[in-house]
């Protein structure tokens, strides 16, 4: 029998997609890269997907897991040898259990990242994660990126939201690891290597995640400042009045929101005569009692006073904070339908944020006269997507001459001032050379030790996160 009818014989052939069904699944979100596969299985339940793994273990067949496609670094892509199969868990998409009392849900790896909100919402509660993309991205992408999003700074980020995984391995065994347990020290941390291993290593099948209370209130207001350091300094003062209750702190550029009025002009800014030093906006949300309101109020009053804020305007209603939301969240699609645009995903220390756009601004406008930067981001999380689109007109090859030395000097500047290459996008394929180049090599050395044990036939989404080149070698096949 052959791979190809060996793996309908397990999924059934609407299951298997090749040739013009399987387009979609082979071009990252980004577009930056296009693949070819053997196919794309589509498997229905975790005993599914361990038989295929199984099967292309013993093959040799390497397997790309994908979930919604939305990630940045084309880490679910295949390569263009036609020899890998991907795994789409879009059709495992089922809320196995909501435990009230225990303030956790399990769900399988397919579930879109909105539906996991909904149901939790549904149950009166809270699932807290939160980006752009929820409404395709899927649970086991955000675990496996270790996704971000608009409410880190309250919440943590999706390692920090899950406190259980199911997991088929390398070698098409299940690991039962869905406790719902807040406390479990019995050895080595098994579900934090699985997560943020981008597929490297397994594939995540379910996951237990913690719920949070609904808040009473939400309260979310919208400010034009003159300069970064006044927004560090307005987000040091929320801090300090607001406690936990301040849940997002985003920042915005003032290119960044032209850009997003230029391509989906029906998006109104909330706050009209915008002053000419207005370079940059912020978004502030607080989620809590309805007593927060007034402290927020509070914080803006004096900021206003002290003139580091120059005008707010706080939503009334849910339909403006919508669409408030809306301008924050389509600057990511606003780049992507202007050009080809070098993106940065990086961290700093929040103490030294502003001393890097500054310093890697100049930088920019020396080398690149013209060059657009197109900075917005989590700023209460240290994390800036600091990116930058060519010159008005410039053409793809014009942009892609740009691109190394733009991100080595970026990318330089980030260590140097003790931060991370990839803040939350992860590394896939688009910024495999960077990790080579900057993580500690005692690190990368001891995650390629990972790597072969958890995986030794590197079968496992090869090609992404570390070097193929470095690769541990596929050991024999087992005798059958
Ligand atoms: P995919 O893109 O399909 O896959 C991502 C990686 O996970 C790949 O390596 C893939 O092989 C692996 N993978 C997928 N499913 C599994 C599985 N079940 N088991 C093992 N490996 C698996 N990201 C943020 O962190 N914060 C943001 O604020 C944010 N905003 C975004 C806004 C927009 C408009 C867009 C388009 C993207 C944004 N992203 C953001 C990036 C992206 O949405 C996240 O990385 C998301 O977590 C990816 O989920 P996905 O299901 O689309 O994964
Ligand atoms: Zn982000």
């Amino acid at each position: 029998m052959t791979f190809h009818s060996r793996l309908t014989a397990l999924l059934g052939s609407a299951n298997v997609l090749v040739d013009h069904d399987a387009q979609s699944y082979l071009t990252d979100w980004r577009k930056l890269r296009t693949g070819r596969a053997l196919a794309v299985a589509r498997p229905g339940t975790t005993e599914e997907v361990a038989a295929l793994v199984r099967l292309c273990a013993a093959e040799g067949v390497p397997i790309v897991p994908q979930g919604g496609n939305t990630g940045q670094v084309a880490a679910a892509t295949p390569d263009e040898s036609a020899t890998a199969l991907v795994v789409s868990l879009e059709r495992m998409n089922r809320v196995r259990e909501i435990d009230v009392a225990n303030d956790t849900i399990t769900v399988e790896a397919g579930c879109i990242l909105a539906a996991v909100q909904d149901a939790a919402r549904e149950a009166g509660r809270l699932f807290p994660l939160s980006l752009g993309a929820e409404g395709s991205c899927q649970i086991g992408g955000n675990l496996s990126t270790n996704a971000g999003g608009i409410k880190v700074l309250r919440y943590g980020n999706a390692r920090e939201l899950t406190l259980g995984l199911e997991v088929v391995t390398a070698e098409g065994a299940i690991w039962n690891g869905l406790a719902g347990l807040r406390k479990d020290n019995t050895g080595y941390d098994l579900r934090d290597l699985y997560i943020g291993a981008e597929g490297t290593l397994g594939i995540i099948t379910a996951a237990t995640l913690k719920l949070y209370p609904l808040p009473a209130a939400e309260h979310t207001a919208f400010l034009a400042l003159r300069t970064l350091p006044d927004a560090s300094a307005v987000l040091a003062a929320a801090r300090a009045a607001l406690g936990d209750a301040l849940v997002a702190f985003e920042v915005m550029s003032g290119p960044a929101l032209a850009l997003v009025a230029a391509r989906f002009p029906e998006q109104r800014l909330p706050l009209t005569d915008i002053a000419d030093d207005v370079a940059w906006f912020a978004l502030v949300e607080t989620a809590g009692a309805a007593e927060d309101d007034e402290r927020l109020m509070a914080t803006l009053a004096e900021a206003m006073e002290e003139g580091r804020v120059v005008d707010a305007a706080v939503a009334g209603s849910d339909a403006q904070r919508a669409a408030m939301w809306r301008l924050r969240e389509s600057i990511t699609l606003a780049i992507s339908e202007t050009g080809p645009c070098i993106k940065h995903d990086v961290s700093l220390p929040r103490s030294r944020m502003d001393s890097f756009v500054a310093a890697s601004d100049a930088d920019l406008a020396m080398l690149y006269p013209g060059a657009r930067l197109i900075v917005f981001g989590h700023l209460g999380d240290g994390n800036l997507h600091y990116n930058v689109l060519g010159p008005e007109g410039a053409s793809r090859a014009d942009v892609a001459a740009m691109s190394p030395a733009v991100q080595r000097m970026v990318h330089d500047r980030v260590v140097a001032a003790g931060g991370s290459i990839s803040a939350e996008q992860g590394i896939g394929w688009a910024r495999i050379d960077d990790l080579r180049r900057y993580k500690d090599p005692v690190a990368l050395d001891l995650m390629h030790r990972v790597k072969a044990a958890l995986d030794p036939r590197g079968i496992m989404n090869p090609g992404k996160v570390l070097a193929p080149e470095t690769a541990p070698q596929p050991v024999p096949d087992p005798v059958p």
